[in-house]
């Protein structure tokens, strides 16, 4: 892979903008900052999708699961919402950059890459909690808005890696170290011996449900 390689990445909003998170649930400035200085350095431009929850409902919204924003009102939002990002993409491909991953938000209803299986609250609607032993034959499910970026990207035959924003995980985490080491193997491949076949584990197409080792 030439070290000319012109790259950009594609992610969601509130990865520049903490203030579009749902409001209760706090804001990550620091872990914000890192990754677009991380970016920055390496020279990879950024394009984001406005922030699909924030553009429906507004700022004061309460956290919801999956399940509330599985419906067809809120998938065409996410549609619309990515109409211009997505051509930006397709500019950029065009003229010989590389998307090198698109990132999403650990634990969201929409932007999570793996959002799996979550409790059900006392209203009997999902709530935004795990379960405690999710097994292994569960569906990853994605979140609303990355579910339909991958059929998008799919049906423009683009393949990059999903990657998920480890934003909920502690900083000394497992899933944060990984976060890292595999931004780093997409966007710098070259740096690594199997450069022939960087994330074998993590590269998704953008067709299938998860990345291999992700799938529960
Ligand atoms: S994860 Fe997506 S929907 Fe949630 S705040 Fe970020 S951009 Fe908005």
């Amino acid at each position: 892979m030439s070290r000319k390689d012109r790259k950009i990445i594609l992610i969601a909003q509130c990865l520049v903008n903490p203030y579009c998170r749902v409001h209760i649930l706090g804001q990550n400035f620091g872990l914000s900052q890192q990754l677009v200085n991380y970016l920055m350095e390496r020279k990879v431009g950024v394009i984001q999708y406005c922030c699909p929850e924030t553009t429906a409902m507004g700022l004061m919204r309460n956290p919801q699961g999956r399940q509330q924003y599985d419906n067809i009102f809120f998938r065409n939002h996410c549609k619309e919402l990515l109409k211009v990002p997505l051509l930006m993409v397709r500019e950029f491909l065009k003229n010989k950059y590389r998307l090198v991953a698109f990132v999403g938000l650990e634990n969201s209803p929409t932007c999570g890459v793996h959002w799996g299986k979550h409790k059900i609250n006392k209203y009997r609607t999902e709530s935004l909690h795990p379960v405690d032993d999710p097994q292994p034959n569960e569906p990853a499910l994605r979140g609303i808005m990355v579910e339909i970026l991958a059929e998008e990207l799919s049906l423009d035959g683009v393949a990059c890696p999903f990657l998920e924003f480890p934003a909920l995980s502690a900083p000394d985490s497992e899933k944060r170290a990984q976060f890292w080491e595999l931004l780093q193997r997409t966007i710098e491949p070259y740096r690594y011996d199997d450069a022939a076949a960087p994330a074998e584990d993590t590269t998704v197409d953008a067709a299938d449900p998860a990345p291999k080792s992700e799938q529960r």
